[in-house]
């Protein structure tokens, strides 16, 4: 309990002290402090060819000092040696796959991820010669057999080709939760990189780098900014992943704006005491969909503030209660100030299709909730 309470106020200090590095912005020596400030400009400029030498900023594209203080205060809240700080969630997804990844590697997918991000593995990856294997890898043993056959006894020095898993450390809608540090094991034993998906959970619940992951991202366009007006994305890890990262968003240009990673930093401060009320909202919310019948069932876990509702009726019983909410709206995103839900399987899972949605237990009749 003590920890508890040592680690949630540790979480809370990181948070209310988010963007309060002493970012050396000015390329003349000027030490500003740049907590405030939205450095709006897509150049900066220089006195001497020296100065240019050793600038930190030089481009927006590269960088900038707002991008720079969310990675940094994502990387603490982790537990992380660096991050980088990305045009959105699928931006960090993207620069933190495709940083790692070559022709003829093997990528392990949870098939329970979000919509955009099963497309990018289905579509993209497979076009560019990387083979996506979709596989409920939670259970550990299925994980097992596939990197057994795909690279042979490890102890056996039989690794035969790179490979990266990939998986949302909490499912939406299903909220089933990933036991990291059994997946992060089998992983390093095959050498195979980790990188998990850390949106819903939040590093209020779940710090995954700690329990092994390689490398973290984050759509901070939910919980992190948490007040739906603004995109952006985070990838966590050890220095070198995340520079090999940086580098691959300078050149495809997928670094964060000022303005949002403003915003972002703006939404971290009061991340702790936000998904602590999420949390309790969460489980009102439960006990009063159960208490009036309009649910049939509900799934939560404590590692989140996201319920997945099973209305009576399917289809028309979700249409029914999403026009009885009067408060909660349906939202096709989450993380801001109020409770909203979104149907899933016309939404976020729609591009999953419906055998395979049937197949993750994904039905029509399930509504998630985010408090
Ligand atoms: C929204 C979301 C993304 C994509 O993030 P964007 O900021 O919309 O690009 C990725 N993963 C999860 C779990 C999400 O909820």
């Amino acid at each position: 309990m003590e920890d508890t309470v040592q680690k949630h106020g540790q979480d809370a200090t990181i948070c209310c002290h988010a963007g309060a590095l002493a970012t050396h912005c000015s390329n003349r020596g000027g030490g500003y402090s740049g907590k405030k400030a939205i450095w709006q400009a897509s150049v900066y400029d220089f006195e001497s060819l020296e100065d240019f030498e050793d600038a930190s900023f030089v481009y927006r594209r590269y960088g900038c000092p707002n991008a720079e203080e969310l990675g940094a205060a994502v990387a603490s809240l982790e537990g992380a040696e660096a991050g980088l700080a990305t045009s959105t969630g699928m931006g960090a997804i993207i620069a933190a796959v495709m940083s790692i990844c070559k022709q003829g590697d093997l990528i392990i997918v949870n098939p329970d991820v979000y919509g955009v991000t099963y497309e990018f593995f289905k579509t993209d990856m497979e076009r560019f010669g990387i083979e996506v294997l979709f596989e409920s890898i939670f259970e550990a043993h299925i994980l097992e057999n596939i990197l057994q056959k795909n690279l042979g006894e490890p102890s056996m020095g039989m690794i035969k080709r790179s490979v990266v898993v990939f998986l949302e450390s909490i499912t939406n809608p299903l909220v089933k939760v990933a036991d990291i540090s059994a997946i992060a094991k089998l992983c390093k034993n095959y050498a195979a990189m980790l990188v998990v998906d850390n949106t819903m959970a939040t590093p209020m619940r779940m710090k995954p780098l700690l329990e092994g992951a390689n490398l973290v991202v984050h759509s901070a366009t939910k919980y992190l900014g948490g007040h739906d007006d603004l995109m952006a994305g985070v990838v966590v890890g050890s220095s070198t992943l995340v520079k090999q990262a940086a580098l691959l968003a300078k050149r495809w240009g997928l670094t964060s704006a000022p303005f949002d990673a403003w915003l972002a930093i703006r939404g971290i401060h009061t991340l702790q005491i936000r998904m602590q009320r999420s949390w309790h909202s969460a489980e009102t919310l439960s006990r009063q969909c159960l208490a009036s019948g309009l649910a049939l069932r509900v799934l939560s876990t404590s590692m989140c503030a996201i319920l997945c509702i099973e209305v009576q009726g399917g289809l028309e019983g979700v249409k029914r209660a999403i026009k009885a909410f009067s408060l909660i709206q349906l939202s096709p995103s989450f993380g801001g100030t109020s409770t909203t839900v979104s149907h899933s399987a016309t939404s976020s899972h729609k591009s999953l299709g419906v055998d395979l949605r049937r197949k993750l237990g994904i039905s029509d009749g399930l509504l998630a909730a985010f408090n």
